[in-house]
């Protein structure tokens, strides 16, 4: 359920793909802030040029390389994927113990304490943004977190911050006004629409770009906001959740991961302290 009281109120992305230079300082300012491992990366891994070949627990944010001809010219057009933030975020509608919740300021973040690891969240997502830590023991839900602290912190989200010409951060409302000035001013320059003003019920990232977005690899989804859509589909998977773990009640299912998520926090603790006072 969404919290935010007027998402005009909130910040927001306002990101020109016409103005990225596909230099990818936000993925590695995404990458350092949040101190997100390295990945293993291969030169033309999956379709165009981009890596690592998709977003991941330990990739938050990446840009999407498209060559394409123009005048004759090979030309490249980029597409910085990320999580969209959105205004009635589909994630926090399916999560039955509300571990995701949309705040005032605009990003939608995750609460891990509360997490019973059911996935919901990856499933009811349009975008495809959430991921699952499968390589850990003890996994946890991972996504851009909009750079929230920075938020609080009176700083821009580090994506923002890094990159030197197409990310531009403000109040919904600004955002809005901006792209539509740009839209005005060049009109040869951009495809007539900013999308995430209306996709998906709006969200808290918005694009201009010069290619058609299905051609850039934006996810087709719906104006009308996505959480009576996911509900519908999920509606039976409740009755599913409650068998997990065979003989396990719901209840002692999430008491059991709590306490191991709360085990694994504690050995972290020790062991950065070992290493500490060594
Ligand atoms: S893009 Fe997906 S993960 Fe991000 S807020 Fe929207 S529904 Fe949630
Ligand atoms: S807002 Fe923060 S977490 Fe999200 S992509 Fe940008 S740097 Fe990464
Ligand atoms: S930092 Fe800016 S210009 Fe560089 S790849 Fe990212 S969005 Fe594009």
């Amino acid at each position: 359920m969404s919290t935010q009281k007027n998402p005009n109120d909130g910040n927001v992305f306002l990101i020109d793909m016409t103005k990225c230079t596909g230099c990818r300082g936000c993925q590695v300012a995404c990458k350092q802030w949040n101190q997100l491992e390295a990945e293993k990366t291969e030169f033309f891994s999956g379709e165009g040029y981009q890596n690592p070949p998709a977003m991941s627990d330990k990739t938050f944010t990446r840009i999407k390389f498209r060559d394409y001809q123009k005048n004759g010219q090979n030309e490249f057009a980029f597409y910085k994927e990320m999580c969209m933030h959105c205004n009635e975020p589909a994630c926090a509608s399916v999560c039955p113990v509300g571990a995701f919740h949309k705040t005032e300021e605009g990003p939608v973040i995750y609460n891990a304490d509360r997490c019973i690891g059911c996935r919901f969240c990856m499933i009811a997502c349009p975008f495809g943004v959430p991921k699952y830590e499968w390589s850990k023991a003890f996994p946890l839900v991972k996504k851009c977190t909009g750079c929230y602290s920075r938020i609080k912190a009176g700083m821009k989200p580090a994506c923002a911050t890094a990159c030197p010409t197409a990310i531009s951060y403000g109040p919904r409302h600004e955002m809005i006004k901006e792209a539509e000035r740009r839209l005005t001013m060049y009109p040869d320059r951009y495809l007539k629409t900013v999308y995430g003003k209306e996709e998906a019920g709006g969200t808290s990232v918005m694009y201009l770009t010069a290619l058609p977005f299905d051609e850039l690899g934006f996810k087709k989804v719906t104006l009308r906001p996505l959480p009576g859509y996911t509900w519908q589909a999920l509606r039976l998977v409740p009755s599913v959740f409650l068998t997990v773990g065979g003989g396990l009640s719901a209840l002692s299912w999430i008491n059991h991961r709590k306490e191991r998520l709360s085990r694994l926090r504690d050995e972290e603790a020790e062991n950065t302290e070992t290493k500490e006072d060594k």
